[in-house]
């Protein structure tokens, strides 16, 4: 079935830093993705408290939100057929010593904390999170 899926792709401060934002946007083209809208900004802690608050609980929950506010980051909102499964392969696993090495953080990460990017990881939350940051 061909599905238009909208979602949030976050390029995370440790890519903003290694200057990723060209290359890594240019991965989402190439595959396939439209860009539908994009800003930079620095996340707020309340913003955080939303956007995780399914891993609120965990001991490495404060080390999130001191990576996440640690600098500026970049806020793109997609749309693409299939576009959370295929945009989550492409961001690959979320410990990136296990990610695909085609994937983004296969490519451009070695830990589980500073991953490079945020993907959406169902339709609902594309929408709930297209909402909150947009
Ligand atoms: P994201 O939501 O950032 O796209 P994800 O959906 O692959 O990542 P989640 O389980 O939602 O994974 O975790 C959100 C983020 O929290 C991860 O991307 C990572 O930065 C951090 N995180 C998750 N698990 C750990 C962990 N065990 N230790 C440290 N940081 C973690
Ligand atoms: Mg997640």
């Amino acid at each position: 079935m061909r599905n238009k899926e909208k979602f949030i792709v976050i390029l995370k401060p440790d890519g903003f830093r290694r200057k990723l934002i060209g290359k890594i946007i240019n991965r989402f083209e190439e595959k396939g993705f439209d860009i539908l809208d994009i800003k930079t900004e620095t996340l707020s802690v309340k913003i955080l408290e939303e956007h995780y608050v399914h891993l609120k609980e965990k001991v490495f929950f404060q080390d999130i939100v001191d990576y996440m506010t640690s600098g500026p980051v970049v806020i793109i909102a997609m749309e693409g057929l299939n576009g959370i499964e295929a945009a989550r392969m492409l961001a690959g696993s979320t410990n990136s010593a296990q990610a695909d090495p085609g994937s983004i953080r296969g490519t451009w990460a070695l830990t589980i904390d500073e991953n490079v990017i945020h993907v959406s990881d169902s339709v609902e939350n594309g929408e709930h999170e297209y909402i909150r940051f947009f």
